[in-house]
């Protein structure tokens, strides 16, 4: 039963497959898949080797800047100015271990996550079915595939219904290819093995039971080599925006500063050693250098946090992008709802059935003041529990249902009325005709009795326009279909899910069932009313969204009246509903219009939902919808942020989002925008920290140089306050947590750029301002000590910078607001460590050498925070200022007089 050694699996029958693998159509037993398990070991195709630590490291040589410092060095050296190129070498070295680690943290936050996504099986063993990680198969274990599953291993199929593969990955092929199970004798390339489903391939319809021929690295995806891709550094549209920024800056920067030393070395006479340590430390100090590792950190933060909250994004750039979502095209059933489906009652021709009990429990009263009633009802429990593919479990006292919810509820029903799994047994299950989205119901062909039994469950739309007839309490009669139509509306009004049962007598078991077998003799039964709440934590999340200036639209299968009643609950525009019949009848114009005045689409198709967000993207949004099942793919896909259902999505929406919950529950898709708007917040208050930051380091050099004045703090200084500040102040923004106001914020125009007026006027002025400050603490001293002077220009831009960090905290808020502990921590630690560093560069000796310090007392201490203060407040006036003309703008725009 070695897998290699018998490649030719698909010359076999079924059944002699299952001989060589020592295995049984019902699955292996317990026993054989532990002794299997040691000899196959796990089934996963191995990682790729990730980049080694050096191939890393050196990688963050290959950067303008350090190019630039590097040859800086070198022209020290040859000029002999040991100490420059020792601190430039410094700068160096430490700029890179810094990037590497925070790479290196970033990377491994990434891993963590990707391994949150683990993916599943459904396999017979012991006779039973089983939710299984893929990663436990063995060779020789019965795997039962249903559309929109990733095959989890190289498979010989066994029973094959409809079966189409998507083999792309492997075969480079596009179309779905049709398998069948029959024995395949000759010699057949990989493509045409059409009794055999291939590791990674996607089932694309059908369902199949197929025999594990081979594992991980055995199977024939592992043979090409095709291994597991490792995570890499994160690379996002706006880290490339960020790098393109980068380099135009430092164009600028080396334009300016050269006219400025220039202007130094023609007019002002400097040598040329001293003209070469000024532009190093005019260069370095204004190219922001700390901020590819700030934005990496914040994105890696970001994500972790999402994850923490039940939303792993698959694709990083899903991050930024979350935070100018402007639409969320939700899901009803399980996301906006709590999933929990309980029938309360049954409505018959013959009158209604009423059933007690909560949740899963199958116990409960069926109470019935027509005797008749109680007869249908008794045959559509029939239907409820055979056509059905839901289990229930008791663990621990508790009832647990595995399969879909809305199967659950009617095994439930048809346990309250007395049939058990033993039923299932009695009665087995010939041929199926899966769920599909776009067809709105299920159907199985069962032996009942010895008769076969087609047994059909549904939309009640669908349903009725198949029948002709319906059970009365004595055998069928004529349909009624206004009496439907009024009981579908009664119980939809009430906001239930409503399922239609019907059945059929079959002339014969032996032949497979197709649908043309619905349209003619089908029975109707009855409906069912099943309720599922809202769950609360959705309607804050709604509203949320609401005051957050994102738009909510609930996108569901489900029947419009229900869709309405539940839209309403969560506080929805509900009164109007379009459906998916009513929007094919829509032109691109008039859909627009719909878009902009209605909420709630019932009874859509997924293509549908893929023509949504087409239209509304075309508008100019920017759309996040969910999905779950294989044909919601392509709007996933084409969504700005795809959104797939972790719980109960299949494989094949989860490929094609970028973000999945593990919880399934809209609140979180809430909460991401929320964290994808606070990364985008930080990365702008790195930038508004880090930019007039270096503008005042570069220009207390290149102003003193155009004018000739001696320089406040010379080159190897302003290298040492940018290698201390830049690596160190920077990174806590990454950690801030969103403002109290982001969400009550309309979403940012996804057109913004970085440079936003307000931090082009912070360049400016505090770039201005604190350039001045330093200068004035320099000129208190020069006259009597230069080398005091510049000490206590040092420490009072180290002070400058640290206290504008407490201003960049917040965008327009006050700095004071929340400084809760916790919330402050990284940026508290941020400052010690500043702090520490430059008593360092003041007491040791070797540092007292290099850059011709001192030690300073307390008082001199005080002094520069005190100046550097003077900075903090006027920061925090222009805050105020603009806080008081946006509400004045605001309060204008409110009372409707014009604004200018
Ligand atoms: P939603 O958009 O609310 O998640 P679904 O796509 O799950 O809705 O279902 C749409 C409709 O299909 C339901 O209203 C129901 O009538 C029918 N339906 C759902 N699940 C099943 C099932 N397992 N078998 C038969 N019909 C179903
Ligand atoms: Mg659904």
């Amino acid at each position: 039963m070695d897998a290699s050694a018998h490649p030719q699996w698909h010359n076999d029958s079924g059944v002699a497959a299952l001989d060589a693998l020592e295995s049984q159509a019902e699955g292996l037993t317990s026993e054989q898949v532990a002794a299997r398990r040691g000899r196959f070991g796990e089934n996963r195709l191995l990682e790729q080797k990730p980049r080694s630590v050096w191939r890393r490291l050196a990688s963050q040589f290959h950067n303008v800047l350090l190019y630039i410092l590097l040859a800086a060095a070198l022209l020290a050296l040859l000029l002999g100015y040991y100490s420059d190129a020792t601190v430039i070498l410094l700068v160096v070295v430490i700029n890179a271990l810094v990037g590497f680690v925070q790479e290196g943290k970033a990377e491994a936050a990434l891993r963590s996550i990707q391994c949150m996504l683990v993916s599943h099986c459904q396999v017979l063993r012991d006779g039973r079915p089983h939710t299984l990680e893929a990663s436990e198969l063995v060779p020789g274990d019965v795997v039962i595939l249903a559309a929109g599953d990733r095959v989890p291993a190289d498979l010989r199929l066994l029973q094959v219904r409809e079966l189409h593969c998507d083999e792309a990955m492997l075969t480079g092929e596009s179309v779905p290819v049709a398998k069948q199970q029959d024995s395949l004798p000759g010699d057949f390339p990989l493509a045409e093995r059409r009794n055999m489903a291939w590791m990674g391939s996607l089932v694309t319809t059908g369902s199949a039971q197929g025999v594990v021929v081979a594992t991980g690295m055995a199977t024939q995806l592992g043979h090409i080599g095709n291994l597991v891709a490792t995570v890499s550094a994160p690379v996002t549209p706006l880290t490339r925006a960020l790098t393109r920024f980068g380099h135009q800056l430092a164009l600028l920067i080396i334009v300016v500063s050269g006219i400025g030393l220039a202007w130094g070395a023609g007019i002002m006479g400097l040598a040329p050693g001293e003209l070469l340590r000024v532009a190093v430390g005019v260069v370095v100090a204004a190219i922001p250098e700390g901020l590819p590792a700030v934005v990496t950190i914040t994105l890696a933060i970001g994500v972790q946090r999402m994850a923490r909250n039940h939303a792993v994004i698959r694709k990083l750039p899903a991050v930024e992008v979350l935070g100018s979502v402007t639409v969320i095209c939700s899901d009803k059933t399980g996301t906006l709802t709590r999933n929990e489906m309980t029938t309360r009652t049954f409505v018959t021709a013959a009158g209604q059935v009423q059933l007690s009990g909560e949740g899963y429990a199958p116990q409960g009263l069926v109470e019935s003041n027509s005797p008749a009633a109680l007869e249908i009802f008794a045959r559509a429990a029939q239907v409820a529990m055979l056509c059905n593919d839901s289990h229930l479990n008791q663990r621990d006292g508790q009832w647990v249902m595995q399969g879909d919810p809305t199967e659950g509820a009617l095994y439930v029903l048809a346990r309250k009325a007395g049939l058990t799994e033993a039923f299932r047994q009695q009665c087995p299950r010939r041929d199926e005709l899966p769920f599909a989205a776009e067809r709105l119901y299920m159907a199985t062909l069962n032996e009942v009795a010895g008769q076969p039994m087609l047994m059909v469950k549904g939309a009640p739309e669908r349903l009725l326009a198949l029948c002709d007839q319906q059970q009365s309490g004595d055998g069928a009669e004529p349909l009624n279909s206004d009496y439907w139509q009024q009981q579908l509306e009664r119980l939809a009004g009430e906001g239930m899910r409503v399922l239609g049962l019907a059945c059929k007598v079959m002339p014969s078991m032996g032949r497979p069932i197709g649908h043309p077998d619905l349209e003619q003799g089908l029975v109707f039964l009855g409906l069912t009313g099943t309720t599922d709440p809202p769950r609360q934590e959705a309607v804050t999340a709604v509203a949320q969204c609401q005051q957050a200036g994102i738009r909510v639209k609930m996108i569901t299968g489900d029947n419009p009246r229900t869709a309405s009643v539940i839209a309403a609950q969560l506080g929805l525009r509900g009164q109007r509903v379009i459906t998916g019949q009513e929007l094919s009848a829509l032109d691109d114009g008039q859909l627009d219009q719909v878009l902009a005045e209605v909420d709630v689409f019932a009874r859509t198709s997924p293509a549908d939902k893929l023509r949504l967000v087409e239209r509304l993207q075309a508008g100019g949004q920017v759309v996040a919808m969910t999905g779950d099942g294989v044909n919601d793919a392509p709007a996933l896909q084409r969504a700005d942020i795809g959104v797939a259902m972790g719980g109960k999505g299949t494989d094949a929406a989860r490929d094609a989002s970028a973000m999945v919950l593990t919880d399934d529950n809209f609140a979180t898709i809430a909460a991401a925008v929320r964290e994808g708007r606070t990364v985008y917040d930080n990365i702008v208050k790195a930038l508004l920290f880090l930019l007039p930051t270096g503008l005042i380091e570069a220009s207390v050099l290149l102003v003193a140089v155009v004018l000739g004045t001696p320089l406040p703090i010379t080159p190897v200084q302003i290298l040492w306050v940018n290698m201390i500040t830049a690596v160190t102040l920077a990174l806590a923004l990454g950690f801030e947590h969103g403002e109290p106001d982001l969400m009550r914020r309309p979403p940012r125009p996804p057109s913004q750029g970085l440079v936003s007026p307000l931090l082009l006027g912070r360049l400016l002025w505090v770039g201005a301002l604190g350039t001045a400050l330093v200068f004035w603490q320099f000129s208190r001293f020069a006259e009597t000590d230069l080398d005091l002077a510049r000490n206590m220009a040092v420490l009072t831009l180290v002070w400058i910078e640290i206290t504008y960090l407490f201003a960049c905290r917040r965008l327009l808020a006050p700095a004071w607001s929340d400084l809760s502990l916790t919330r402050l921590l990284p940026t508290l630690m941020a400052v010690l460590a500043v702090l520490l560093l430059q008593w360092l560069f003041f007491v040791v000796p070797f540092m007292q050498t290099l850059f011709a310090s001192r030690p300073l007392s307390p008082a001199f201490w005080g002094q520069a925070a005190a100046v550097a203060l003077l900075l903090l407040l006027a920061v925090e006036m222009e805050k105020w200022l603009i806080r008081r003309l946006r509400s004045r703008r605001h309060q204008r725009r409110a009372s409707g007089s014009p604004s200018p």
